[in-house]
């Protein structure tokens, strides 16, 4: 089996050598769906995750724009259309300066399985730039998402691709997005979703991503008899799926200690209750500043710079900010103070070799295809309503949402129960989310 592997991945990384984050995102998968193909004849002798591994398309393109002083500013934009077996392609924008090719694929390859997760019909993708937000007038923020649109208009459509927000991109970068959209193409369409509420939006899409998440650790903390009760969480990150994680946590009983951004993380060892977390979400949403500005409004808290917040003692961990933010060291020392559960929000948080030290501690441990897909899952219920022209209300969207991360975890158990009863979560979601997509490319044929 480890040849096959490895032949596989060798493969692979002839093809991506400089793509260190898609090779990773790849090789995890490979861990777990190869020994599952070999078992069955329908898939073997295919070559179905060689097809998946390699996006139907890759677009990349030059945004040009000009800054509040006059300059003339050169980004890149990207598309990756990485899978269309069940349904258009569907997935964010990220827009960082440290977005590239291979951190664009990495996201896109785990979109088409955490979409095959959710049970609806989107395919998988991922875009942005590497455009810095960070600073920018509000004014600049526009010209560079109109100028961003101008190209990718013509690559995207109701039923060809539809994009979201992810890591810089919110509700102000998507109307920009839309308005462009809309005047280009001259059509109302629901094209975007996390679209504003007065025009097409879904209640429920900004929290959709955090209450998720945490919908998925209390669903497997049920199966231990637990729940999020008097428990104390440790979240990084601040903006929107640590914002919503930290609400539904606090909502469910627990005690959140810490949020963080890319400068440090704050540590507020009373708690960070509802009201705290109010003027967190306006201190991010609102005035864009920085998370040790917290400790100016609550001294008794601490901010520890340039560190992530792994070392804290607590029950549950959500990390929500970034890739490969959580390492080997990291995973150790939760686990040595005694964390029983971690559900990702972010895209592939936690390092591979944070994984296995997880699973080799049999600990709880949801990847963030299956944890986070709450966020496209409700993205798809926008989708919906977009097409049937309706509306549903705040508890019919809030319970679809419930119902599709119970579903996705009835899978995880499905394909991922091992012999003595541990849940591995990763093979679970990897060959759940893989099948139905194999299943649909057999079907369409060699294309
Ligand atoms: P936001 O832009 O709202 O917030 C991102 C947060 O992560 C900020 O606090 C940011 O800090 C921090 N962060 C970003 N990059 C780094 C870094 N390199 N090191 C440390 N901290 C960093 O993004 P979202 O909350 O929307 O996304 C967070 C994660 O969740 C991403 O992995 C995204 O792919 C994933 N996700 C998001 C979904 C959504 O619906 N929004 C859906 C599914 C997954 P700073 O402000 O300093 O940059």
């Amino acid at each position: 089996m480890k040849n096959n592997i490895e032949a596989f991945m060798d493969l692979v990384k002839q093809r991506n050598g400089n793509e260190p984050e898609f090779l990773q995102a790849v090789e995890e998968v490979a861990e777990t769906v190869i020994p599952y193909i070999v078992e069955h004849d329908i898939y073997y002798g295919k070559n179905i995750l060689l097809r998946m591994v390699e996006p139907e398309r890759v677009i990349s393109f030059r945004v040009c724009w000009v800054d509040d002083e006059g300059e003339i500013q050169v980004n890149r934009g990207y598309r990756i259309q990485m899978n269309s077996a069940i349904g258009p392609y569907k997935g964010g924008l990220r827009f960082h300066p440290t977005v590239n090719q291979s951190i664009l694929k990495f996201l896109a390859f785990e979109q088409v399985f955490k979409n095959s997760l959710t049970t609806l019909p989107m395919g998988g993708g991922k875009g942005g730039s590497d455009f810095d937000p960070k600073g920018k007038s509000d004014n600049e923020i526009m010209r560079f998402c109109h100028a961003f649109m101008g190209e990718l208009f013509r690559h995207i459509g109701a039923n060809t691709d539809i994009p979201a927000g992810d890591i810089g991109v919110g509700a102000r970068e998507i109307g920009f997005l839309f308005g462009m959209y809309k005047k280009l193409r001259n059509e109302f369409t629901g094209v975007l979703t996390g679209k504003g509420l007065s025009w097409g939006g879904s209640l429920i899409r900004p929290e959709a991503t955090g209450y998720g998440t945490v919908y998925f650790a209390q669903n497997m903390l049920e199966v231990k008899g637990d729940s999020f009760e008097g428990k104390e969480v440790v979240i990084s990150g601040s903006g929107n799926v640590a914002q919503y994680a930290a609400e539904k946590s606090l909502q469910l009983g627990a005690k959140v200690l810490t949020l963080s951004d890319s400068s440090g993380y704050i540590y507020d060892e009373e708690g960070i209750d509802a009201d705290k977390l109010k003027f967190v979400m306006h201190l991010k949403n609102e005035k864009r500043g920085r998370i040790s500005e917290y400790i100016d409004q609550y001294p008794k808290a601490k901010f520890v710079k340039g560190e992530t917040p792994w070392r804290v003692k607590c029950d549950i961990a959500l990390p929500c900010a970034t890739q490969n933010e959580l390492n080997e060291e990291d995973a150790k020392t939760l686990v040595d103070n005694g964390c029983i559960c971690v559900s990702e929000g972010a895209n592939m948080p936690s390092t591979m070799e944070a994984v296995h030290v997880f699973h080799d501690a049999k600990i709880l441990f949801a990847p963030g295809k299956a944890s986070n897909a709450g966020g496209v899952a409700t993205s798809g219920l926008e989708m919906t309503q977009n097409s049937l022209r309706y509306k549903w209300t705040r508890s019919e969207v809030d319970n679809k949402l419930k119902e599709i991360m119970s579903d996705i975890h009835q899978s995880c158990i499905e394909y991922g129960t091992e012999e003595d009863g541990y849940i591995d979560y990763v093979k679970g979601a990897n060959i759940a989310g893989f099948v139905k997509v194999a299943d649909a490319m057999l079907a369409q044929g060699i294309v």
